[in-house]
């Protein structure tokens, strides 16, 4: 089982994504908890590169695009079918929506194309779930800024960003709803986990 968590800046991924393995690893589950960009040693240096700009960068949206689907391909290969090979259930922190939906809509390349693009890194491997924590930009940036670790970064990107990058990702949503759980991240964290949690039980009935 192949479960991914999408959502803009200060959705609450990460405490969700610590809730349902919590959970999961209670039920003696083989769980593995991974994230992109940055899950594997390659992975933590084009995170590096990608998030963490010096000198002439960042990167141009292309080179962007691929150094996340480089990413990408490196954390499919090496983590996410090994582990899905031998039973695991595998909850990853972002993977190709997030490219669509940051890359395509966001930096306003063709989507189609970063859908290409990241089905060539995959070999086409696609999450059984997507929990998309949606969350309004005011809000989550707001949420992040109190936190302070970004606010750098995330501040050179504009609202309308932000506001392009949510609505794809809702849009990615309408179109597969059977693939996707949409919730509201503005809900109290334990609703949330509560509905991820009955979401993904239904995948786990032997
Ligand atoms: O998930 P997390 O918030 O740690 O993501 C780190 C940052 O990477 C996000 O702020 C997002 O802007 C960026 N990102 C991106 N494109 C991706 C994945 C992440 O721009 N495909």
């Amino acid at each position: 089982l192949f479960v991914v968590f999408e959502g803009g800046e200060g959705a609450g991924k990460s405490t969700q994504l610590a809730a349902l393995a919590e959970r999961l690893r209670g039920q003696g589950r083989d769980v593995v908890v991974t994230r992109e960009p940055g899950a594997t040693a390659v992975g933590e240096r084009i995170r590096s590169l990608v998030l963490e700009p010096t000198g002439d960068l960042p990167p141009s949206p292309r080179a962007e695009a691929l150094l996340y689907a480089a990413d990408r391909a490196h954390h499919v290969a090496t983590v996410v079918r090994p582990a899905l090979v031998r039973g695991a259930v595998v909850v990853s922190d972002r993977y190709v929506d997030s490219s669509l939906a940051y890359q395509g809509a966001g930096r306003t390349l063709p989507v189609q194309e970063v859908s290409w693009l990241s089905s060539w890194a995959t070999g086409g491997l696609k999450p059984d779930l997507v929990v998309l924590l949606d969350v309004d930009p005011h809000t989550g940036l707001s949420r992040v800024e109190s936190r302070n670790e970004r606010a750098d970064r995330l501040e050179a990107e504009s609202v309308a960003f932000h506001e392009r990058v949510r609505y794809a990702f809702l849009d990615l949503a309408a179109a597969d709803p059977k693939r996707y759980l949409v919730l509201d991240a503005s809900r109290p964290a334990e609703e949330i986990a509560e509905a991820v949690a009955r979401r993904v039980d239904e995948f786990l009935v032997d």
